[in-house]
C-alpha cells in the first residue's frame, strides 16, 4: 500500500495493537458483552509518523494530554494525510479526543482540532469551552470527569467530586456547542480499579437516568482495560500496550 506501513515500527505498533484488541474482546467477552468498546489510542509524547502509521493500521480515534503538543501533532497529521489524498482522508478523518488537564483559555485551541473533550471538571472550564464553541458547526463532545478517589479533597485537580456531576451536567446541557456525552475517571491508586470503576459504572447509572444521551463511558487504560470493560466502558483510552514506554523526560 503505502511506505508507512512495511517499516519495522509499523510492524511494532500493528502487532501491540491487534495484542491489544485481543484483550479487549476477550474482556468483552468474559463480561457478556456484545458490542466491543471503542479503542482510543493515546499517543502522547509520540510523534506525527506514529499516529500516521496507526491510521494506515485503522485507527480513527486518538488521544492527547497536552494542548500544545497536540495542536502542532493534529495539524501536521491532517496536512500529511490530506497531501496524500485529500478527499479519502476528509471523508475518513481522525478523531482527536482530549484527555487532560485543561487551563480554560487553552479551550479555543482545543477546539481547533478536538471533537471530543473527556476531561472537563469545573463549571470555569464549561465556561471557557462554551465561548469558544460559538458559531462552530458541529457540537463538541464533553465528558465530565470523575475524581474517583475516596473523601479525596486535597484540591489537586484532576476530576470533579461525585456531587458535582449533576451541576456540570446542567452547565454543560445548557450551552450551546457543547453535548453532554458521559463521565471519565482514571482508576485512583489506591484501591482495586475493579472497585473504583464500578463506583463509576453507578454514577454514570445515575447520570444516564437524568441525561439518556450521556452514553460515553470512558476508562481503563492499558493497566486496567480488563477491569473497566467488566464494569461497562464503552471508550478505553490505551497508550503505552500499543505505543510502548513514554520517555519521562517531557
Ligand atoms: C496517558 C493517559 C492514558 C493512557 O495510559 P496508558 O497507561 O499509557 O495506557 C489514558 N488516559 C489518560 C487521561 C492519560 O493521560
Amino acid at each position: 500500500m503505502n511506505d508507512e506501513t512495511s517499516d519495522p515500527r509499523s510492524a511494532e505498533l500493528a502487532q501491540n495493537l491487534s495484542a491489544v484488541q485481543e484483550r479487549i474482546a476477550r474482556a468483552a467477552q468474559a463480561a457478556g458483552r456484545e458490542e466491543l468498546p471503542a479503542l482510543i489510542v493515546v499517543t502522547k509524547h509520540f510523534p506525527a509518523e506514529d499516529v500516521i502509521r496507526l491510521y494506515d493500521l485503522g485507527v480513527r480515534d486518538v488521544g492527547e494530554n497536552k494542548d500544545q503538543e497536540a495542536s502542532s501533532k493534529a495539524r501536521q497529521v491532517r496536512d500529511r494525510l490530506r497531501a496524500r489524498d485529500a478527499q479519502a482522508y476528509d471523508a475518513d478523518p481522525l478523531r482527536w479526543h482530549f484527555v487532560g488537564q485543561l487551563q480554560s483559555n487553552k479551550a479555543r485551541s482545543v477546539l481547533g482540532y478536538a471533537e471530543a473533550v473527556h476531561s472537563v471538571d469545573r463549571s470555569s472550564l464549561v465556561r471557557g469551552l462554551k465561548k469558544a464553541a460559538v458559531g462552530r458547526e458541529a457540537e463538541l463532545r464533553c465528558l465530565i470527569q470523575v475524581d474517583l478517589r475516596e473523601g479525596a479533597q486535597d484540591g489537586a485537580r484532576g476530576g470533579a467530586a461525585p456531587e458535582e456531576i449533576p451541576g456540570l451536567a446542567e452547565a454543560i446541557v445548557g450551552s450551546g456547542g457543547l453535548r453532554l456525552a458521559g463521565l471519565m475517571a482514571v482508576a485512583p491508586l489506591e484501591e482495586p480499579a475493579a472497585e473504583a470503576f464500578a463506583r463509576l459504572r453507578r454514577l454514570h447509572a445515575q447520570l444516564l437516568a437524568e441525561h439518556p444521551g450521556a452514553d460515553m463511558l470512558s476508562a481503563g487504560m492499558s493497566g486496567d482495560l480488563e477491569q473497566a470493560v467488566a464494569e461497562g466502558a464503552t471508550h478505553l483510552r490505551i497508550g503505552r500496550d500499543v505505543l510502548g514506554q513514554r520517555h519521562s523526560a517531557r
